[in-house]
């Protein structure tokens, strides 16, 4: 499969080539890269994309979520538009446009005051200055395979930047263990805050069961630290966030993806008490800076998007579309080696050796995950004409033709009865 991916992209090998003399690795998004080399993309449109070598995909990667409209969406291109001929980019000063996305981010996500940033990183980042200034201490418990952001990732047990301080991070060794997280939360001196994921998207779309994410919530009021709920790629899941769908009352929420209308974005927002230490008209108050914070191409094209084209409705019903979606590939995977983890319209799948019924954390795959097999899974769907993500994320988009969804189970079906033994 991989002497043959080599032989069909001739063009995105040159273009790899070109790009190892500016970019290390000829790579500026680590989770792009793919070995032999990435597929360069030329175009998108609506709910496909096209490598430079002319060929068509499916597009399933779904910008790693950000992606959720689809390329080119009416709307969003009507806005951007008219945002550059009437508008102008970055003022220099506040707008309207921004007040306007901050009132619908407010409302949508039940929060009482947000801040805008430019990525989901950053969100996090001032979430966590936010709760250590109001409390007046330093550390924060995260989990074991939770993401938060380049700088904010802690994958099988340890910050995975060095730009943060290790000490100042107590993850948790296993993500939906209520027992466990209560127990480290309650040890924990100097605690500011409690980070954590409704469902581990990079870690592989495991969800959270309730009992767990309330008892986190639970522990962390208990002890009067920060409850920061990162949303970031699942506030598209229900139309509150699927913390709203599970009940959750979050001290802060933090947002970002598909919510910028494939722009740049980021926000975070919550109780009142906890977001007034960003109001600069409190003496003492926290600095949150950023040129592009409320550049009106992204906050323009965000109101569009909860505004115009992802309204409660049709979010429960895309979702409710991914639901059935999955239920299909869940079937199709049975008695194989394929597991299919999500929720709605988001899609993980794990292979292992003898396809696990359950998987509540990352550290239940440890060992038993057959990379080989999704290695061939992604080089054969590519072949297939569907574009997805190397390490087993779907993301779905909005306008994807059902038929498309229809020929995926059964491309899958295929693959998983071709290799029984491999
Ligand atoms: N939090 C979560 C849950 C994410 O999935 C991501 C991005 N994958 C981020 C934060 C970081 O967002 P960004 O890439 O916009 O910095």
């Amino acid at each position: 499969a991989e002497a043959r991916f080599i032989a069909n992209n001739p063009l995105s090998k040159a273009q790899q080539d070109l790009a190892v003399g500016a970019f290390p690795g000829g790579n500026t998004r680590t989770l792009l890269h793919t070995s032999p080399f990435p597929l360069c993309m030329k175009q998108g449109k609506d709910a496909y994309v096209w490598d430079v070598d002319g060929h068509k995909y499916v597009d399933f990667v779904g910008e790693l979520t950000a992606g959720l409209l689809g390329h080119s969406h009416p709307t969003i291109h009507r806005t951007l538009l008219s945002t550059l001929s009437d508008t102008g980019l970055s003022l220099g000063a506040t707008t309207a446009h921004e007040h306007t996305l901050a009132a619908l981010l407010c409302a949508r996500f039940r929060l009482d005051r947000v801040r805008m940033t430019s990525s989901g990183t950053e969100a996090n980042l001032h979430a966590l200055a936010g709760a250590r200034h109001l409390t007046g201490r330093r550390r924060v418990v995260v989990f074991s395979g939770g993401y938060h952001g380049a700088v904010l990732s802690f994958p099988g047990g340890k910050p995975a930047a060095n730009t943060v301080d290790a000490r100042d991070f107590v993850v948790v060794p296993r993500y939906n263990d209520v027992s466990l997280a209560r127990e480290v939360i309650k040890r924990t001196e100097d605690l500011a805050a409690v980070l954590v994921e409704p469902m581990q998207g990079a870690g592989g779309c495991i969800v959270g069961t309730r009992e767990f994410l309330h008892g986190v919530r639970r522990a962390a009021g208990e002890k009067g630290v920060v409850f920061i709920l990162d949303e970031v790629m699942t506030s598209r899941l229900a139309p509150g966030g699927l913390g709203s769908q599970m009940g959750l009352e979050p001290d802060l929420v933090t947002l970002g993806k598909y919510l910028g209308g494939g722009l740049a974005f980021g926000a975070f927002g919550g109780r009142e008490e906890v977001m007034r230490v960003y109001d600069p008209r409190v003496e003492g108050a926290l600095a949150h800076s950023g040129t592009f914070n409320n550049n009106t191409l992204v906050v323009r094209a965000g109101a569009a998007v909860l505004r115009d084209v992802y309204t409660a409705e049709v979010c429960v019903a895309f979702n409710e579309r991914g639901e059935g979606f999955r239920e299909r590939l869940r079937l199709a995977a049975k008695g194989s080696r394929l597991s299919v983890t999500g929720w709605g319209s988001l899609i993980g799948l794990h292979f292992t050796e003898d396809g696990m019924q359950e998987i509540s954390c990352g550290e239940d795959l440890k060992g038993k995950e057959r990379l080989d097999m999704r290695d061939l899974f992604w080089f054969e769907m590519l072949e297939a004409g569907f574009w997805t993500t190397r390490r087993g994320l779907i993301a779905m988009i909005l306008g994807t033709p059902d038929d498309e969804l229809d020929r995926f189970v059964e491309v899958v079906r295929g693959f998983l009865e071709k290799h029984r033994h491999t």
